[in-house]
């Protein structure tokens, strides 16, 4: 920065006036603005005239990037575990209804079976096998 000419570095320039009593008029020289205002035409970065800001900027910047980077992880997390456990979801109720059917199945079988099985009984209880313990367990039979 070069001296001014117009104050020579006073901040008071004279105005080219006289006071009545012969001295001259000073007035405020605008010289501090127009440098001010050089450098910032110059650069009017954030950082070169509000370096708190800036860095406080910058900080909450990479505070933002590292919360939005944690907050991906966690959504992508949520959803990997949301579809696993429909998956789960999925293969325990397919596995329920393959139960469920066997189940019926075999309860059908039973009961399809009963009537054999009370045949047998009878023989059993009575200790012989006559015409009609033949006769019923032959009908039992063929309906199982
Ligand atoms: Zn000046």
């Amino acid at each position: 920065m070069t001296t001014c000419p117009e104050c020579n570095d006073t901040g008071e320039r004279d105005s080219g006036g006289e006071h009545p009593w012969g001295e001259p008029v000073y007035v405020p020289c605008d010289c501090k603005d127009a440098e001010i205002g050089r450098q910032w035409r110059d650069n009017s970065s954030l950082e070169k005239w509000f370096p708190l800001t800036a860095e406080r900027l910058a900080r909450l910047e990479a505070e933002n990037a590292a919360l939005k980077h944690d907050l991906q992880y966690a959504r992508d997390g949520l959803t990997k575990g949301r579809t696993r456990m429909r998956e789960d979801n999925e293969r325990l109720a397919r596995e329920a209804h393959t139960w469920s059917k066997a189940a019926e199945t075999y309860a059908a079988e039973l009961e399809r079976h009963k009537p054999l099985m009370q045949a047998v009984e009878w023989i059993l209880e009575d200790g012989h096998m006559n015409q009609e313990h033949l006769a019923r367990l032959r009908a039992a039979w063929e309906g199982a």
